[in-house]
């Protein structure tokens, strides 16, 4: 029986640790040969995991084996066969250094308790910044996802433009955390446009010059233009350099939703596709979907670090003694949280131990594997593809086949187990999606994806 004190001495931290890492690397070496979804009935053990906590110590063991229990069931989002959604990987170093940075558990939301953290947090901050393109008064911030991301950027959006009353223009495809983020900022539904798609289903930079133009002569004030590099039902990346001279032509406050598809701007093609980024006045990024981190992880930029601090400062006579931090940002002002989590560390790490061509060389394998994928799928006769993949989403319908068909092909092809693919609607028409993008999807999985696919047929 392990048991552990709450101030643990030496010797129990170890045991502790060991416990613990030992517990991370058995379902480590474990994961390539489990079910990437385990669609067991867990009420027998839903039950037994609701049980409250005793009185007296458990056995740390014996609990790690009750987790390990609770974690079999469900959906697996880390497996390397994981192809629906977006696959999230919890990156090991960037879990480990979490634990490091809750223990060491710094106050950050003010520079001036913890300068040394903030100067490594802000360094991440400058180095997306750069990787962007966006100017040197440019910052920024690290919440917990994309969603949350969104919105400091809109409600700075909305104080730099002081436009409550205005109006909001998004894709057919847009995140609907874009359309939350504005009803939490206080829009109306009707204060958010939707700008239908051009035929190749990305947005259509003249029909938002349009609609913009004629809401502009029907006395509404049109303030915010937000495009997605990287849909989350299509993986399609806007027109961004279209859309960004629109937004520039008409004063419009330019935001890019690149929670999924902007990481790829570390590679040469994501680069190309993406150009026009670097004229965003916001941009949102989640590093837990394309840079392979534990969830919990979105980053909001902003080309000037002002409009996010005129957005989000306020005081309190109990912050008196707060002096200021050495020119680093103080990220309580910067958004909503006061007392946050030291995200810093978890991108730090990662960042500086692989390195960034590691980041660059498995964002490139992805892409690689999506093209080879495509060209597989492509060549089914049975199969329709409605377009090449920009970056990593792919997808694919039964041709000439009604939705129900399409499910049932969805269903076969996931009760495998060793793959998990998804479905959307584009147009309308029920598609399936499959985005080979996990850390641990690598050659062998798309394989089987494919030879899975065919076999359903
Ligand atoms: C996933 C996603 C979001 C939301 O991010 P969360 O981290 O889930 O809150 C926003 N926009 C796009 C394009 C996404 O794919």
């Amino acid at each position: 029986m392990i048991t552990v004190p709450l101030e643990p001495d030496r010797a129990a931290l170890d045991t502790l640790g060991q416990a613990s890492l030992r517990f991370i690397a058995d379902y480590l070496d474990r994961l390539p040969d489990e079910p990437v979804n385990n669609p067991a009935d867990a009420r027998a053990v839903v039950g037994e995991l609701l049980a409250p906590p005793p009185e007296q110590p458990g056995d740390l063991d014996a609990l790690l084996r009750r987790l390990d229990h609770a974690a079999a069931y469900g959906l697996n989002p880390a497996s390397g066969g994981y192809l629906a959604y977006f696959p999230a990987n919890g990156l090991p170093s960037s879990a480990l250094a979490e634990a490091i940075a809750q223990i060491l558990n710094r106050f950050t939301g003010f520079a001036a308790l913890a300068p040394g953290l903030i100067a490594m947090e802000h360094s991440v901050i400058r180095w997306f910044a750069d990787l962007f393109g966006l100017p040197a008064q440019a910052g920024g911030l690290v919440v917990s996802g994309g969603s949350l991301a969104t919105l400091p950027a809109v409600v700075a959006a909305r104080d730099a433009h002081d436009a409550r009353d205005g109006v909001i223009y998004v894709g057919e495809y847009a995140h609907y955390c874009v359309a939350k983020s504005a009803h939490l900022a206080g829009f109306r539904a009707e204060q958010v446009r939707v700008v239908p798609s051009s035929p190749d289903q990305r947005m259509d930079a003249a029909e938002a010059a349009r609609l913009i133009a004629a809401d502009r002569a029907a006395g509404r004030r049109p303030f915010l233009l937000v495009a997605t590099a990287g849909a989350t039902s299509t993986g399609l990346v806007d027109p961004l350099g279209a859309l960004a001279e629109v937004a520039r032509r008409e004063d419009l406050w330019f935001h890019v939703d690149g929670a999924y598809g902007a990481p790829f701007q570390l590679t040469s093609r994501g680069r190309s596709l993406l150009a026009g980024i670097e004229q965003a006045d916001s941009i949102v990024l989640d590093p837990h979907k394309s840079l392979f981190l534990p969830y919990g992880t979105g980053i909001v930029l902003v080309r000037d670090e002002s409009t996010l601090r005129a957005a989000h400062t306020a005081g309190g006579d109990y912050l008196q003694d707060i002096e200021d931090g050495l020119g680093l940002p103080d990220y309580a002002n910067l958004g909503p949280e006061l007392t946050r989590e030291w995200r810093g560390l978890r991108l730090w790490l990662p960042l500086h131990l692989h390195g960034v061509a590691a980041f660059r060389d498995a964002l490139d394998e992805k892409l690689d594997l999506a093209r080879w994928t495509y060209e597989q799928l492509a060549a089914e006769p049975r199969l329709e593809l409605p377009w090449r993949p920009d970056l990593t989403v792919l997808e694919f319908r039964l041709r000439g086949r009604d939705a129900s068909a399409n499910e049932r092909l969805l269903q076969r092809i996931n009760a495998s187990q060793r793959v998990f693919v998804s479905s959307t609607r584009i147009g309308g028409q029920y598609t399936l999606r499959m985005c080979p993008q996990g850390l641990r999807t690598h050659a062998a999985h798309v394989r089987t994806a494919v030879e899975l696919i065919r076999a359903a047929l």
